[in-house]
């Protein structure tokens, strides 16, 4: 299947009433291994690549590996996505590259650091979804500011300095015509999420579900939602590794997301864990080996049996063949004859 519109997976989601994993992606190995689970868990999936993740790779490598997985996987849909785009510019080359969706994270300014006023935000993200749209590619806003840092992206602090306030998502909604909106519940970017395990004092899914009953059809997405499980943790630090005890957003509260309009989990971290663990239990039990593949064939396989395992409790598994793509230039079309809705359904309060 080629590369399909972001918007067209969350859709089908919402219909299908299941969520979808992003897993970010800098090398082969990880595209291979997010391949593989979804072909494994028949999944739809979108890869998605950070800022960091392109200037790793660089453009043309990540597009070109990103075309053979859809080659590959013909019957898999698949999205190639923008994780926290920083500015116009940045979105703009993406879509230029071949990216089927775009995030605009408007809460920062370019910097990727400092928070934005809310008329920067809605500014600049509008500005994307004209653009987009014209073309064809979706768009995800974002609305309050996440806690921490991952690849240099985010205002630091904890996930509870800046949640979304539910009068403002709704105007931003309405305001910039999104075709997903991702929300800050107390959520944080990195391995060190939480010092306990999460309560309601620290991950706001009331929040989350206030914010769903006002914006009903509107897909919203959760950044930082890795679960950081123990025995990822344990694998890591029995081999030499020295992780912090730390918590991630237990699967659990992730479903209930999903019953709440929760369409696309972002995850990164667990793969991270999962592919260092086994690199780390290779070299330390056969220090011996020194061929690049006696390590990354098990830490590919490592990423892939957490990513099939994610999209099994998302509930994406057994979608891939629910429907055909929508070619991106019929994404277009839609959005300019107004058969893709993008004006909120707004309840009231
Ligand atoms: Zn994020």
């Amino acid at each position: 299947m080629p590369l399909v519109s972001t918007r067209q997976l969350l859709d089908e989601a919402a219909k299908g009433g299941y969520g979808v994993g992003a897993f970010n992606v800098n090398d082969m190995e990880q595209i291979q291994a997010i391949m593989s689970a979804a072909k494994e868990t028949n999944s739809p999936v979108i890869i998605q690549a950070s800022r960091g993740a392109r200037e790793f790779a660089q453009d043309n490598y990540l597009y070109h590996l990103m075309l053979a997985a859809a080659e590959l996987y013909p019957e898999i849909p698949l999205a190639m996505h923008l994780d926290h785009g920083n500015s116009f510019e940045t979105c703009e080359s993406a879509i230029k590259l071949g990216f089927t969706s775009v995030m605009m994270d408007g809460s920062l300014k370019t910097d990727g650091k400092t928070p934005a006023t809310f008329e920067e935000n809605v500014e600049v993200t509008r500005k994307v979804v004209d653009y987009a749209h014209e073309r064809g590619i979706s768009v995800e806003g974002e609305i309050g500011v996440l806690g921490g840092i991952e690849d240099g992206h985010g205002a630091g602090g904890s996930g509870l300095d800046h949640v979304t306030d539910p009068d403002q998502a709704v105007e931003f909604a309405e305001r910039t015509g999104v075709d997903s909106l991702a929300i800050a519940i107390g959520t944080s970017h990195g391995a060190y999420k939480f010092t306990k395990k999460p309560d309601g004092s620290v991950l706001k899914m009331d929040l989350l579900i206030a914010i769903h009953k006002r914006l009903p059809n509107t897909h919203l997405v959760m950044h930082g939602s890795s679960s950081v499980p123990k025995d990822l943790q344990d694998i890591v630090n029995q081999y030499g590794g020295k992780l912090k005890e730390t918590w991630g957003v237990p699967v659990e509260e992730i479903q209930l997301g999903i019953k709440n309009g929760v369409r696309k989990i972002n995850v990164d971290t667990d793969n991270r864990l999962a592919i260092t663990g086994a690199i780390r239990k290779v070299l330390w039990e056969t220090p011996e080996k020194f061929d690049p593949r006696d390590y990354m064939k098990p830490a590919r396989a490592a990423m892939q049996k957490v990513v099939a395992l994610r999209m099994t409790q998302f509930g994406q598994a057994g979608h891939a063949g629910d429907y055909k793509a929508i070619s991106i230039p019929d994404m277009a079309k839609g959005y300019k004859n107004g058969t893709l809705i993008t004006k909120p359904l707004v309840a009231a309060k």
